[in-house]
């Protein structure tokens, strides 16, 4: 072991100094040849205007959104400030895990878990707040699934100054009460959802009074609660091009890091949700892509129990359950999607970053679903080697990274490998307890489980033939 480290040059951690780090973010979607298809308003089928955007979201933000000129957005100063008490995030070889595997693959990781909030989301809260704030907004609004969104959005919202109402789905609000007690540390109001606070929470607890709730329910009443109050507006943790702009930052460290010793990785794996560390860990390597100067194999992971990428559709839907936002054309299992109650490991959304989606479509990234006790095998793995304890979402790369690691043990060929850690499994123990108790079981949908939900896709022309 000692030897096999020495013998190498490349540190176990690579960090960049200050100077080093990104000064502006990446936006892929000017380097795509083809762009996505535009939000459409579901009342009007036209594609939204920034004006319609600028009701429910920050309108730098809007800009942001709809920019598919700018290579290059510049981080204001402040983000950048805010950024260095949490970033660099190490990039780490692991060392452990290529020896454990016994594997001729160089792999490496970009851990994000490294701040309170846990994760990568940090990332875009601190830029989304920072926006509001500019825009002299009192509160912003938000939903949280397994919580880490809302904690990394009541971290930056405590920073500025900005009253935040979070709404929580609920089975995570009852199953993670420190997580709870965390955002409201931060000053936060944390509401269970679905709730009698809004129309549409109403509605759907009158339809389903036992729900557990979901997301996509949690985002139709914040998004409600941001119109209906002024100075108010709407933030939101993944999907949106602008989120992934904001991770973009992920990709652009470990881009700069590796290329001060030369490293060019063969394979890039992400976890995919709704898509945005997995659009930001790739973005300034899918952008030489696109412009042929690599043949890098780009990996999505998501849950076989919520499998949009390789079972869903490809078609224009809401983003939420209510049906309420703009419709977008992006790889989704129907916004009435509910995924099964034993899922345990995050990335329960039903639809996919149309960024990411597109990419997918027009072929440069694949995507694989994994099963959720593999994964926690994995992660399991992984902590006894590398000392880290993934986040389960996280553990859905790691899981496919040690799959391609041990494909080369086979083959024979020396590839580099690089994933996103996308945070920490502290506030997983319940999920993680599951799995040590052998309680844990895998639920894959069945077709007319996925018929259900592609039954609630909208009806319009443009879904035709989809
Ligand atoms: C939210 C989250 C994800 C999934 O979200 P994406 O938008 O797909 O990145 C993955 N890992 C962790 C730790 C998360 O908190």
């Amino acid at each position: 072991m000692l030897n096999n480290l020495n013998n190498k040059k490349i540190p176990t951690k690579i960090y960049l100094s200050e100077e080093e780090m990104p000064k502006a973010w990446m936006n892929i979607r000017a380097a795509m040849k083809e762009k996505h298809e535009p939000f459409l308003n579901p009342a009007t089928l036209q594609p939204c205007t920034a004006e319609e955007l600028s009701k429910v979201f920050c309108s730098d933000v809007v800009e942001q959104e709809l920019d598919q000129e700018n290579l290059f957005i510049p981080i204001p100063q402040e983000i950048r400030e805010f950024y260095k008490m949490y970033r660099p995030s190490p990039l780490t070889r692991a060392y452990f895990l290529e020896k454990l595997l016994d594997t001729p693959a160089e792999i490496y990781y970009k851990f994000e878990g490294n701040n309170t909030s846990g994760s990568h989301k940090l990332n875009s809260a601190v830029a989304q707040a920072y926006y509001a704030k500019l825009e002299g907004l009192k509160s912003v609004t938000t939903e949280t699934g397994a919580g880490q969104w809302g904690t990394a959005l009541a971290m930056a919202c405590a920073f500025f100054g900005l009253d935040l109402t979070v709404y929580m789905v609920k089975v995570s609000y009852q199953q993670k009460p420190f997580r709870r007690e965390v955002m409201r540390t931060y000053g936060a109001e944390v509401i269970p959802s679905p709730s009698n606070t809004t129309d549409v929470g109403r509605k759907i607890l009158a339809e389903f009074p036992e729900t557990g709730g979901s997301l996509g329910c949690a985002i139709s009443e914040a998004v409600e609660k941001a119109v209906k109050t002024p100075d108010c507006r709407y933030l939101l943790g993944s999907v949106l091009d602008h989120v992934v702009l904001h991770q973009s930052v992920i990709g652009l460290e470990s881009k700069i890091a590796m290329d001060k010793y030369g490293i060019r990785p063969d394979v890039v794996i992400g976890c995919a949700g709704g898509g945005s560390n997995l659009g930001g860990l790739i973005a300034p390597f899918m952008v030489d892509k696109l412009n042929g100067k690599n043949d890098i194999d780009f990996i999505a992971v998501e849950p076989a129990s919520c499998p949009s990428l390789t079972r869903g559709k490809y078609a224009y839907d809401f983003c939420d359950t209510g049906k309420t936002t703009p419709l977008a054309r992006m790889y989704t299992l129907g916004s009435g999607f509910m995924p099964s109650p034993n899922h345990a490991g995050g990335l329960r959304y039903h639809g996919m970053s149309p960024i990411v989606s597109k990419l997918y479509h027009d072929g440069y990234m694949r995507a694989v679903s994994v099963e959720q006790t593999e994964v926690f095998k994995a992660a399991e793995q992984f902590a006894r080697v590398e000392g880290t304890l993934p986040a389960p979402e996280s553990a859905h790369a790691i899981k496919v990274a040690i799959d391609e690691a041990l494909k080369c043990k086979k083959t024979g060929e020396k590839k580099v490998i690089l994933f996103g850690l996308t945070g920490t499994g502290y506030f997983d123990m319940t999920a993680y307890g599951a799995y040590n108790d052998g309680k844990m079981s895998d639920y894959i949908p069945t077709d007319e489980d996925l018929e259900r939900g592609f039954a609630s896709l909208p009806d319009i022309p443009q879904n035709k033939g989809i």
